[in-house]
């Protein structure tokens, strides 16, 4: 496993730890002068920007990008609906090539309002991520399939477990695809509690398919389905046996920190939220 001490120029910042405070640039300057090697921006952080000035801005501050999030959800009543996102997705796979993203994170909805047909929203995502395939490919940008823990299957995603992402993947595009455009994005708080994990993180590097690593903290009792994510060392995740699972499965990609906590990280300043991910990533991740 890779020794993290002074090595943050491994390690990256999704723009949502920090709360979304500050417009991109601004951002970009504080994780580069805190010195972190890469960033994941959001959508909205893109909003009213070019973002091929903005590819130019992060790679002027000597930053990489270790992901764009993310899609719009997939499943939805109508097939116009589902064509519309679709549309939609393509565009923003535009916008992460335009920024060097090597990966553009899928979430992928939850059943359409009304509904209770799950294995039809699965089904619905498929389909989804089979019609942009193609594109991400042309783009040079691979589609990171993010399941999110089962408490979200309602609204936020169908996609609940890593065996599962893989599963949808290899339907896709083949289970032994040479060189893979379709793959997962394993973020330390869906995937924590799977039984499985240490097998499924083993299959998605074996089968190239492991695109990113998000980390946090699960808190026990965690207040808020959402937005109460811990920081790296204030949980109950052994993250430092997990990233050797994901390590060893041959991930050479950035850390990611990925933290939404409206009550407690978002209300501080970016330059303390930023100087403690560089201190618990080197400590306990
Ligand atoms: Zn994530």
């Amino acid at each position: 496993m890779r020794d993290l001490t002074r090595r943050l120029d491994l390690c990256s910042i999704n723009t949502a730890t920090l709360g979304h405070q500050a417009p991109i640039g601004p951002m970009i300057d504080a994780i580069a002068r805190a010195g972190f090697g890469a960033l994941a921006p959001w959508r909205r952080d893109l909003e009213g920007e070019e973002a091929a000035a903005v590819g130019r801005r992060i790679r002027d501050a000597g930053l990489a990008v270790s992901g764009y999030c993310r899609s719009t959800y997939l499943p939805a009543a109508t097939r116009p609906e589902r064509q519309a996102a679709i549309e939609d997705n393509k565009r923003a796979i535009d916008q992460a090539a335009a920024i060097g993203a090597p990966c553009f994170v899928f979430v992928v909805g939850g059943a359409p309002a009304g509904s209770r047909d799950l294995p039809g929203a699965r089904r619905q995502v498929a389909d989804g991520v089979a019609a942009l395939l193609e594109h991400g490919r042309a783009a040079g940008v691979r589609l990171a399939l993010e399941p999110l823990h089962p408490m979200y299957a309602a609204d936020r995603a169908c996609l609940n477990t890593l065996a599962q992402a893989l599963d949808m993947a290899e339907a896709i595009e083949g289970p032994s695809a040479a060189d893979p455009w379709i793959g997962v994005a394993a973020d330390i708080y869906h995937i924590w509690w799977d039984p499985a994990l240490c097998t499924q993180i083993a299959r998605a590097g074996a089968a190239g398919r492991l695109l990113a690593y998000h980390v946090c903290d699960w808190l026990s009792p965690t207040r808020d389905m959402l937005l109460d994510r811990g920081m790296m060392g204030d949980g109950v995740v052994d993250l430092k046996a997990i990233r050797a699972m994901v390590e060893s499965a041959g991930y050479s990609g950035a850390v990611e920190v990925e933290i939404f906590s409206a009550e407690n990280w978002w209300r501080r300043p970016m330059a303390e939220v930023l100087a403690v991910c560089a201190e618990r990533l080197q400590a306990v991740c």
